[in-house]
Protein backbone atom coordinates (compact mmCIF):
# COMPACT_ATOMS: atom_id res chain seq x y z
CA UNK A 1 0.00 0.00 0.00
CA UNK A 2 1.69 3.18 -0.81
CA UNK A 3 1.42 5.99 2.05
CA UNK A 4 -0.38 9.53 0.72
CA UNK A 5 1.76 12.12 1.12
CA UNK A 6 1.27 14.99 3.75
CA UNK A 7 1.34 17.96 1.41
CA UNK A 8 0.21 20.46 4.14
CA UNK A 9 0.71 20.46 8.42
CA UNK A 10 -0.59 22.60 10.79
CA UNK A 11 2.00 22.58 13.07
CA UNK A 12 0.82 23.79 17.16
CA UNK A 13 3.77 25.05 19.06
CA UNK A 14 3.04 26.21 22.27
CA UNK A 15 4.89 29.53 23.70
CA UNK A 16 6.28 27.56 26.72
CA UNK A 17 7.85 26.29 23.87
CA UNK A 18 10.21 29.47 23.14
CA UNK A 19 11.10 29.81 26.54
CA UNK A 20 14.14 27.72 26.32
CA UNK A 21 16.02 28.79 29.70
CA UNK A 22 13.98 31.93 30.18
CA UNK A 23 11.51 32.31 32.76
CA UNK A 24 9.21 35.16 30.80
CA UNK A 25 9.57 35.69 26.73
CA UNK A 26 11.27 34.40 24.28
CA UNK A 27 14.95 32.52 24.02
CA UNK A 28 16.72 33.84 20.73
CA UNK A 29 18.48 30.28 20.83
CA UNK A 30 15.21 28.44 21.26
CA UNK A 31 13.96 30.41 17.85
CA UNK A 32 16.88 29.69 16.03
CA UNK A 33 16.37 26.00 16.66
CA UNK A 34 12.99 26.03 15.86
CA UNK A 35 13.18 27.93 12.86
CA UNK A 36 15.65 25.14 11.47
CA UNK A 37 13.82 22.53 12.27
CA UNK A 38 10.55 23.82 10.39
CA UNK A 39 13.02 24.36 7.47
CA UNK A 40 13.77 20.68 7.23
CA UNK A 41 10.06 20.39 6.89
CA UNK A 42 9.40 22.82 4.30
CA UNK A 43 12.72 21.78 2.49
CA UNK A 44 10.82 18.03 1.97
CA UNK A 45 8.08 20.14 0.19
CA UNK A 46 5.61 20.26 2.70
CA UNK A 47 3.86 23.54 3.27
CA UNK A 48 3.77 24.78 6.78
CA UNK A 49 0.87 26.14 8.81
CA UNK A 50 1.57 27.11 12.70
CA UNK A 51 -0.10 28.17 15.35
CA UNK A 52 1.31 29.49 18.33
CA UNK A 53 0.86 29.94 21.98
CA UNK A 54 1.32 32.95 24.16
CA UNK A 55 1.29 31.23 27.51
CA UNK A 56 5.02 32.41 27.45
CA UNK A 57 3.98 35.71 28.45
CA UNK A 58 0.55 35.97 29.37
CA UNK A 59 -2.97 33.80 29.93
CA UNK A 60 -6.05 35.08 30.44
CA UNK A 61 -7.03 32.70 33.19
CA UNK A 62 -3.70 33.00 35.30
CA UNK A 63 -4.45 36.78 34.78
CA UNK A 64 -7.46 36.29 36.39
CA UNK A 65 -6.65 34.41 39.01
CA UNK A 66 -4.90 37.91 39.81
CA UNK A 67 -8.06 39.95 39.55
CA UNK A 68 -7.75 41.29 35.80
CA UNK A 69 -11.21 40.75 34.13
CA UNK A 70 -11.10 37.16 32.60
CA UNK A 71 -12.01 38.95 28.50
CA UNK A 72 -9.20 41.47 29.07
CA UNK A 73 -6.66 38.50 30.53
CA UNK A 74 -7.72 36.82 27.44
CA UNK A 75 -6.83 39.77 25.55
CA UNK A 76 -4.01 40.40 26.49
CA UNK A 77 -2.95 36.61 25.90
CA UNK A 78 -3.84 36.54 22.24
CA UNK A 79 -1.74 39.99 22.16
CA UNK A 80 1.07 37.99 23.55
CA UNK A 81 0.72 35.11 20.50
CA UNK A 82 0.74 37.94 17.91
CA UNK A 83 4.48 39.05 19.75
CA UNK A 84 5.36 35.63 19.40
CA UNK A 85 4.61 35.05 15.91
CA UNK A 86 6.48 38.24 15.10
CA UNK A 87 9.83 36.32 16.98
CA UNK A 88 9.28 33.22 14.82
CA UNK A 89 8.25 34.46 11.60
CA UNK A 90 11.82 36.91 12.10
CA UNK A 91 13.73 33.30 12.88
CA UNK A 92 12.20 31.92 9.84
CA UNK A 93 13.31 34.16 7.41
CA UNK A 94 16.60 34.27 8.75
CA UNK A 95 16.69 30.80 7.69
CA UNK A 96 15.71 31.83 3.92
CA UNK A 97 12.48 30.76 3.98
CA UNK A 98 9.04 33.31 3.57
CA UNK A 99 7.10 33.67 6.69
CA UNK A 100 3.77 35.67 6.89
CA UNK A 101 2.08 36.12 10.03
CA UNK A 102 -1.86 36.18 10.38
CA UNK A 103 -3.79 37.60 13.07
CA UNK A 104 -6.98 36.72 14.25
CA UNK A 105 -7.67 40.31 15.96
CA UNK A 106 -6.60 43.44 13.81
CA UNK A 107 -3.50 44.64 13.99
CA UNK A 108 -2.59 45.14 10.59
CA UNK A 109 -0.13 47.73 10.94
CA UNK A 110 2.03 44.56 11.88
CA UNK A 111 0.81 41.30 10.33
CA UNK A 112 -2.18 40.56 7.81
CA UNK A 113 -5.84 39.77 9.11
CA UNK A 114 -6.39 35.99 8.99
CA UNK A 115 -8.37 35.26 5.61
CA UNK A 116 -9.13 31.70 4.83
CA UNK A 117 -7.97 31.79 1.13
CA UNK A 118 -5.35 34.54 1.64
CA UNK A 119 -3.99 32.04 4.04
CA UNK A 120 -3.69 29.07 1.51
CA UNK A 121 -2.66 30.85 -0.94
CA UNK A 122 0.40 31.83 1.17
CA UNK A 123 0.69 27.90 1.91
CA UNK A 124 0.24 27.30 -1.93
CA UNK A 125 3.14 29.59 -2.36
CA UNK A 126 5.58 27.50 0.15
CA UNK A 127 5.37 30.58 2.56
CA UNK A 128 5.23 29.56 6.17
CA UNK A 129 2.00 30.91 7.70
CA UNK A 130 1.73 31.55 11.43
CA UNK A 131 -1.64 32.12 12.56
CA UNK A 132 -1.68 34.34 15.89
CA UNK A 133 -4.02 35.90 18.48
CA UNK A 134 -5.74 31.88 18.49
CA UNK A 135 -9.47 32.31 17.57
CA UNK A 136 -9.55 35.84 18.31
CA UNK A 137 -12.15 35.01 21.03
CA UNK A 138 -11.97 35.00 24.62
CA UNK A 139 -12.59 31.88 26.19
CA UNK A 140 -10.80 29.80 24.01
CA UNK A 141 -7.08 28.48 23.71
CA UNK A 142 -4.54 28.09 20.74
CA UNK A 143 -5.46 24.74 20.86
CA UNK A 144 -8.78 24.69 19.61
CA UNK A 145 -7.13 27.81 17.25
CA UNK A 146 -4.95 25.26 16.19
CA UNK A 147 -7.64 22.46 15.48
CA UNK A 148 -9.73 25.12 13.68
CA UNK A 149 -7.31 26.32 11.39
CA UNK A 150 -6.36 22.99 10.74
CA UNK A 151 -9.55 22.37 9.08
CA UNK A 152 -10.01 25.40 7.62
CA UNK A 153 -6.21 24.89 5.35
CA UNK A 154 -7.16 21.57 5.00
CA UNK A 155 -4.28 20.24 6.61
CA UNK A 156 -3.28 16.31 5.91
CA UNK A 157 -1.94 16.45 9.90
CA UNK A 158 -2.17 18.67 12.90
CA UNK A 159 0.70 17.99 14.84
CA UNK A 160 1.16 19.56 18.91
CA UNK A 161 4.95 19.83 19.70
CA UNK A 162 5.14 19.23 23.09
CA UNK A 163 7.97 19.01 26.02
CA UNK A 164 6.93 15.27 26.51
CA UNK A 165 5.90 12.67 23.65
CA UNK A 166 2.61 11.40 23.33
CA UNK A 167 -0.57 11.44 25.43
CA UNK A 168 -0.32 10.51 29.29
CA UNK A 169 -2.41 9.58 32.41
CA UNK A 170 -0.96 12.07 34.54
CA UNK A 171 1.92 15.14 34.03
CA UNK A 172 5.07 12.74 33.42
CA UNK A 173 7.25 15.22 34.41
CA UNK A 174 5.82 15.43 37.60
CA UNK A 175 4.75 11.52 37.85
CA UNK A 176 7.51 8.66 37.03
CA UNK A 177 3.34 6.22 37.40
CA UNK A 178 2.08 8.18 34.71
CA UNK A 179 0.93 5.78 31.75
CA UNK A 180 1.80 6.16 28.32
CA UNK A 181 -1.16 5.63 25.68
CA UNK A 182 0.05 4.97 22.19
CA UNK A 183 -3.18 5.46 20.91
CA UNK A 184 -6.38 6.90 22.37
CA UNK A 185 -9.66 7.59 20.32
CA UNK A 186 -11.36 10.70 20.97
CA UNK A 187 -14.28 8.94 22.43
CA UNK A 188 -12.12 6.82 25.18
CA UNK A 189 -10.94 9.92 26.12
CA UNK A 190 -14.10 12.07 26.35
CA UNK A 191 -15.93 9.77 27.87
CA UNK A 192 -13.31 9.09 30.87
CA UNK A 193 -13.69 12.65 31.32
CA UNK A 194 -10.77 13.80 30.35
CA UNK A 195 -9.27 16.89 31.50
CA UNK A 196 -6.30 18.28 28.34
CA UNK A 197 -4.33 21.02 30.04
CA UNK A 198 -2.66 22.27 26.86
CA UNK A 199 0.20 23.92 29.07
CA UNK A 200 1.57 21.32 30.02
CA UNK A 201 1.38 19.57 26.84
CA UNK A 202 0.31 16.51 28.12
CA UNK A 203 -3.38 14.92 28.51
CA UNK A 204 -4.39 13.75 31.72
CA UNK A 205 -6.62 11.00 31.13
CA UNK A 206 -8.95 9.12 34.13
CA UNK A 207 -9.08 5.17 33.73
N1 LIG B 1 -6.54 33.05 24.01
C1 LIG B 1 -7.86 33.44 23.83
N2 LIG B 1 -8.53 32.97 22.76
C2 LIG B 1 -7.98 32.12 21.85
C3 LIG B 1 -6.65 31.72 22.05
C4 LIG B 1 -5.94 32.19 23.15
O1 LIG B 1 -8.42 34.21 24.62
O2 LIG B 1 -8.65 31.74 20.87
C5 LIG B 1 -5.79 33.63 25.14
C6 LIG B 1 -6.01 32.87 26.45
O3 LIG B 1 -5.96 33.79 27.51
C7 LIG B 1 -4.79 31.96 26.48
C8 LIG B 1 -3.72 32.87 25.91
O4 LIG B 1 -4.40 33.57 24.87
O5 LIG B 1 -4.46 31.54 27.78
C9 LIG B 1 -2.51 32.17 25.36
O6 LIG B 1 -2.89 31.03 24.64
P1 LIG B 1 -2.60 29.54 25.18
O7 LIG B 1 -2.82 29.49 26.67
O8 LIG B 1 -3.36 28.59 24.35
O9 LIG B 1 -1.05 29.46 24.87
P2 LIG B 1 -0.06 28.20 25.04
O10 LIG B 1 -0.49 27.40 26.24
O11 LIG B 1 -0.17 27.38 23.80
O12 LIG B 1 1.30 28.83 25.17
Amino acid sequence: MTKKKINRILLKLSGEALLGKEPFGVDPEILVYLAAEIKSIVDLDTQVGIVIGGGNIFRGEGLAQSGIDRVTGDQMGMLATIINALALQDALERQGLVARVMSALKVNEVCEDYIRRRAIRHLEKGRVTIFSAGTGNPYFTTDSAASLRAVEIEADLLIKATRVNGVFSQDPLKNDDALHFESISYDKFYFKQAACHGYYIYCYVQR
